[in-house]
């Protein structure tokens, strides 16, 4: 090893939440390295949101096109899947990271690619591709960013039979003939309506009883609806239990349990993340190898006051943005920390202190219709113990969703707490949702009250006069 380079803040990995650490923490006046084993960018910019939010876009225009009067025999052909796929890689600009690297640059972030372990305390060594060893050394902070990989059962056969994880599922560049999906969340959602609508014949295998089981259960039958209606098969309560290839092109066999088989030309298996922790040298400051790391709102490890996790690997909110608003949580902690503020909590609006990634998490689903939710479900507030009343409307009644779509099918919820008449949590399951959903995290996060909530006016007509359906609906049954 050679001596150690010293800087003020080294962050290891260099995905949304490591870039934007590092940004926040130059901007504090800090000197700040980051290292990155494989492109500057991260998981997301490659093969998670872009690409798939690239290949959903057509696929979701098309869906739409087909109901707006007039525009159905346009656009009654297939979709051109070379051109689909020339978009998604003009965004992940063909997989290479030079973008990112002259933005780097331009903040004054020190790249060293290599894969990086900690070495003890305040200490990060990086390997690099070249077989050159650095040994970087931190005045104030390290942050591991190091973000998740995707988890493949160990089912017989398994690796034999090359199934796709989410990375060969955004980064195809053939539309296979067959497409399996065994798993029941975003990206088995996701995938499936990408692909479908790509041209593949997709088969979906869901071990639950429906797709998107952390949303509210009509988010996940209202997909699973418009999937079948695209032609796709969903099935659900099936477990696979064994995975037959045979040699390097051949069709792939899924056994299901008692028996049956299904055979597909590719198996993406959409079965979870794991954080990737196993050899990033967790061992050398007494923390667990392969395990999430655990942080305090301002993201620091307990019982390390230099060591750091935002994003993903600190399993708060498996979200891009989610991770980005951590690290501007921890970069704003670190800096206000380097230059001995006595207390974080005397920051006038909480700068340094995450509670937004606990309390109103908004996700969008890009399926077709959207699924998108901030806070809690109604399950979820019920089992947290809250005494709240749900309050549901058809989307389809919203004259702003009419105009939008012909046959426009969709649902709106939201949470209410009773005692404090605030909203705890939103969701709205429809074509557009999407766009829907930051007033209700603005609601959620704002904790407003649904008094005031009477007083923000939505437009007519547009599908966001839900709102008032919403709130009538809480009224009349308020005081029934
Ligand atoms: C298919 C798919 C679609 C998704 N779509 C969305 C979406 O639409 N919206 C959304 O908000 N979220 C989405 N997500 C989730 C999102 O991708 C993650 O939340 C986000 O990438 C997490 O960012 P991160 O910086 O924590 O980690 P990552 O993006 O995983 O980046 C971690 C980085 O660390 C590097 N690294 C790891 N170990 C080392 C090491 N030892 N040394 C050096 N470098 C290392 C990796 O190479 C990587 O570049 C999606 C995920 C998937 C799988």
């Amino acid at each position: 090893m050679t001596e150690a380079v010293e800087y003020d803040v080294v962050v290891l990995g260099g995905g949304p939440a490591g870039e934007n650490i590092a940004d926040r923490t130059r901007a504090a006046g800090l000197s700040t390295a980051l290292v990155e084993s494989e492109l500057v960018g991260g998981e997301c910019s490659y093969w998670a949101c872009i690409p798939s939010k690239a290949l959903l876009r057509p696929v979701l225009a098309r869906a739409e096109a087909l109901r707006v009067p007039g525009l159905a025999g346009v656009v009654r052909g297939p979709l051109e899947a070379a051109a689909v796929f020339a978009h998604r890689d003009y965004w992940t600009a063909n997989w290479k990271d030079e973008g990112q690297i002259g933005w780097l640059d331009s903040v004054g972030v020190h790249l060293y690619r290599g894969h990086g372990r900690l070495y003890g305390i305040r200490k990060v060594a990086v390997s690099s591709p070249e077989g050159e060893h650095h040994v970087l050394s931190a005045r104030h902070a390290v942050v591991v960013a190091t973000g998740t990989r995707a988890v493949i059962p160990d089912l017989p056969g398994i690796a034999g039979a090359r199934p796709w994880t989410s990375r060969e599922a955004t980064s195809a560049q053939e539309v296979p003939g067959r497409l399996l999906i065994v798993g029941g969340s975003v990206v088995a959602a996701e995938m499936a309506t990408a692909w479908q609508g790509l041209g593949s014949q997709v088969t979906v295998l869901v071990r639950g009883s429906r797709l998107l089981p952390r949303m509210e259960p009509f988010a996940g039958e209202l997909v699973a609806d418009a999937l079948r209606e695209a032609g796709a098969v969903v099935r659900t309560g099936v477990a696979v239990e064994a995975v037959v290839r045979d040699g390097s092109t051949g069709p792939v066999t899924v056994v299901l349990e008692g028996g049956e088989t299904l055979e597909g030309d590719e198996l993406l298996m959409a079965t979870g993340r794991s954080p990737r922790t196993e050899d990033i040298g967790l061992d050398t400051v007494g923390l667990t190898p392969g395990e999430w790391i655990g942080v305090d709102d301002s993201c620091r490890v307990p019982g390390h006051d230099w060591l750091y996790a935002v994003g993903d690997v600190n399993h708060r909110a498996l979200l891009t943005h989610q991770g980005k608003y951590q690290a501007r949580i921890a970069g704003a902690a670190i800096g206000a920390r380097a230059t001995g503020a006595p207390s974080l909590d005397t920051a006038p609006w909480g700068a340094h202190v995450a509670t937004a990634d606990t309390r109103a998490v908004p996700q969008v689903v890009f399926t077709d219709p959207e699924a998108a939710s901030v806070g809690l479900s109604l399950a979820e507030a019920e089992r947290a113990g809250h005494r709240v009343r749900a309050v549901d409307y058809d989307l389809g009644k919203v004259s702003g969703a009419g105009l939008y779509a012909d046959g426009y099918r969709g649902r709106a919820r939201m949470v209410v707490d009773l005692e404090r008449e605030v909203l705890l949590g939103v969701t709205f399951v429809g074509p557009g949702a999407a766009e829907l959903l930051h007033a209700a995290t603005v609601a959620v996060a704002g904790q407003v009250p649904v008094d005031r909530l009477w007083h923000a006016v939505p437009a007519f007509p547009t599908i966001s006069e839900v709102w008032l359906r919403l709130l009538e609906a809480y009224r009349d049954g308020a005081a029934g």
